[in-house]
């Protein structure tokens, strides 16, 4: 279960993510003020920390460029206040991972935690792909970041691989554009939709025995691209 620490000061918020937190099978530690907190970030091994900016002895701002000066690579949601666009950019900056503007709606971050839990766990990437998979006329190793045609060595790029394995490990359901952004270029650098749809051209191409007609990645309108797969 990954585990969680929260670091707020205001007892009802923190308290209440707490809650719901566990609520959603995650393990939770609390911390109520900056310098608890970042005495548990730096003893304790969490998947992830929700830290708030405001906050009594140290600020969350603080405590994220610590640990980062650390080498501590944990990933980072600063909760801030609403309408402090400072807040945001300041934390960005020092190796916060993503904000969340208070108030904020649970559902919207348990989709934050998710999506950076699932970007941050590459030690495991293959656990759900043991060896080669078949994916339209190819076989794919991701492990290997080889793909064959009937046997032939197939070339794709570092990027198209790890396209094409977020797209296996969500086979058979909808990846918005976005999502792939945030999952496979992260925040280091800004491309545009448009590239993932080039992207996805040259995949298909590989993939597909007619690229012009998908039948394996196919294209939701408006939203994105399912990689369909008789595998469950
Ligand atoms: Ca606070």
């Amino acid at each position: 279960m990954p585990k969680i620490l929260i670091i707020e000061d205001e007892p009802n918020m923190g308290l209440g993510l707490a809650d719901n937190l566990e609520f959603e099978g995650y393990l939770v530690e609390l911390a109520a003020d900056g310098a608890m907190g970042l005495q548990k970030a730096q003893q304790g091994s969490y998947d992830l920390i929700l830290l708030d900016v405001m906050l009594p002895n140290l600020s969350g701002f603080d405590i994220c460029k610590t640990l980062r000066q650390q080498g501590n690579k944990v990933p980072v949601i600063l909760l801030t206040a609403k309408g402090d666009e400072l807040s945001k950019v300041r934390g960005l900056e020092l190796g916060a991972d993503d904000y969340m503007t208070k108030p904020f709606s649970l559902r919207e971050l348990l989709a934050r935690i998710k999506a950076i839990l699932r970007r941050v766990q590459p030690a495991q990437p293959n656990a759900d792909t043991p060896g080669p998979v078949p994916i339209g006329q190819l076989r794919v190793d991701f492990q290997a970041y080889e793909a064959f045609l009937q046997g032939t060595p197939v070339k794709m790029s570092h990027k198209e691989f790890e396209i094409l394995r977020y797209l296996w490990q969500r086979r058979n359901e909808t990846v918005s554009r976005n999502d792939l952004l945030e999952q496979v270029w992260g925040y280091e650098a800004f491309p545009t939709t448009r590239t993932v749809d080039n992207f996805i051209l040259k995949i298909r191409q590989k993939v597909e025995e007619d690229a012009n007609h998908p039948r394996i990645i196919l294209t939701v309108h408006g939203v994105g691209y399912k990689l369909k797969s008789a595998n469950p």
